[in-house]
């Protein structure tokens, strides 16, 4: 195999044979070869310094239009260049990264620490200030304990014991839930890393679900009690024959309750469940409306309520027939739970440029300003015991609301104590179908 030798040495060897040469012929004509080679290397050598020498400014910035020596010399300045431009561009790729990671540290909306062996802040992320009042570069050596003066969050850092995430309150805004998160470093494992979420929305939902689970617990229980009361008056060898119809009608009507309400959670629950609007069935709102109010008749029955249907347009709906007529037969059943007999109840149904409005307003009871926005909470009742009796579960508005979300209709409730209530449905034009 030839060795193919570079072509900076070949010069390199071309200027050395050229130094040798040039003196030796002036040492032949003179008869002095020796003193003139000594000279002639002499030379070389000197050239070869005076680079060596230039090295720097021709590797410097303003080196690179200069004119760069032929042989050896270029090689090694090529050489290093090519060095230098791959050092540059690393250092660029490192520089991007490094600003990537700063930008997306500093975005995060959770808090991201990092304390020292001793529990010192050692860095911070700026959200950081906002839920743990860590402000970077202030609070640098401070300790986290001091920063976050939590009973909890010292106990938890002085066991060691990171295990489990801890909730505290946040420091810098008591309205705030934060879960801590601890871990040490992968590299460097005497120091620890922080991280804190705001975690507010979902403790109050979970608290409000542990809530409503007790408290439908405790509405099932209540008829279940008189239930199995009653069951074991009934159970005994002579039960007493003169109670026995009254404690029959008793079990039935708690019976009712109780298939009542969990046929209404079933309902809540599928609404709950089924995320997107409702579909789009052509509803003939005033047939349904005329059909709610036959059996709104049937229900007021000797207490003979006097309904008002006012059919103002023709129009119907977009959305789901059966949602839209337990909504609405809600409202309707509620006015007339809630109004004194052989009182009035009108339902109105109008459409204009602004949607369709179905309104329900009764001459009954009215409802206290303090609770009209509490209406639709579920299990909310603005008198328990009085809603039992009327055979209430607390989660008819509840139900009315979710079935207007997905109409993407609103619920309007205006109301006053001794004079009466309007729950108004607010459909948008979008939702307004001719039937025609
Ligand atoms: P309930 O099944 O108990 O009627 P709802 O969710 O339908 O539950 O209603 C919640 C509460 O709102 C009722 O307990 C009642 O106090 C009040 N309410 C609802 N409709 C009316 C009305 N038309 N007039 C007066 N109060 C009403």
């Amino acid at each position: 195999m030839m060795f193919a030798m570079p072509s900076h040495w070949r010069k390199e060897l071309q200027l050395l044979l050229g130094a040798v040469l040039i003196a030796g012929l002036a040492g032949t004509l003179t008869g002095q070869l020796l003193p003139f080679l000594l000279l002639g290397l002499l030379v070389y050598l000197g050239w070869h310094l005076y680079q060596l020498a230039r090295l720097p400014a021709l590797l410097g910035q303003d080196g690179q239009g200069r004119p760069r020596p032929s042989g050896l010399w270029n090689g090694i300045i090529r050489e290093i260049q090519e060095q230098q431009d791959s050092n540059r561009r690393r250092i660029n790729d490192l520089s991007c990264q490094l600003d990537r990671f700063r930008d997306t540290v500093n975005t995060l909306p959770d808090a991201v620490v990092i304390l020292d062996q001793s529990g010192r802040v050692d860095w911070s992320n700026p959200a950081a200030a906002n839920l743990l009042n860590i402000l970077w570069p202030d609070s640098q050596g401070r300790l986290l304990t001091a920063l976050a003066p939590d009973p909890v969050l010292g106990e938890y850092m002085a066991s060691g014991d990171f295990y489990m995430p801890l909730v505290i309150t946040s420091p810098a805004n008591r309205a705030k839930i934060l879960s801590v998160f601890i871990t040490p470093l992968k590299r460097e494992a005497n120091r620890l890393l922080v991280v804190s979420r705001d975690i507010t929305r979902q403790y109050f939902l979970d608290t409000a679900r542990r809530d409503f689970v007790a408290n439908v617990s405790h509405e099932l229980r209540t008829p279940l009690t008189v239930i199995s009361g009653l069951a074991e008056q009934l159970n005994t060898s002579e039960p007493d024959l003169a109670t026995v119809p009254r404690s029959t009608e008793l079990i039935l009507q708690q019976a009712r309750r109780m298939s009542e309400l969990v046929s209404d959670l079933l309902t809540l629950s599928r609404l709950e469940m089924q995320q997107d609007t409702a579909p789009d069935e052509r509803v003939p709102v005033p047939e349904l409306l005329t059909t709610i109010v036959e059996e709104a008749r049937a229900l007021s029955g000797a207490a003979q309520h006097v309904l008002q249907l006012d059919i103002r347009s023709n129009d119907g709906l977009r959305g789901n027939a059966k949602e839209l007529r337990t909504a609405f037969s809600n409202l309707v059943f509620n006015a007339i739970k809630h109004t004194p007999d052989q009182a009035e109840v009108r339902v109105r149904w109008r459409v204009d440029h602004a949607g369709a409005r179905l309104s329900v307003t009764d001459t009954g009871e009215g409802i206290a300003a303090r609770h009209i926005p509490r209406l639709t909470e579920r299990l909310y009742r603005v008198d328990a015991s009085h809603s039992r009796d009327t055979g209430g579960t607390g989660l008819g508005l509840a139900i009315v609301k979710h079935v207007l979300e997905r109409h993407e209709a609103e619920l309007e409730i205006i109301s006053k104590v001794g004079g009466g209530s309007t729950f108004t449905c607010h459909f948008p034009p979008e939702r307004v179908i001719s039937l025609l």
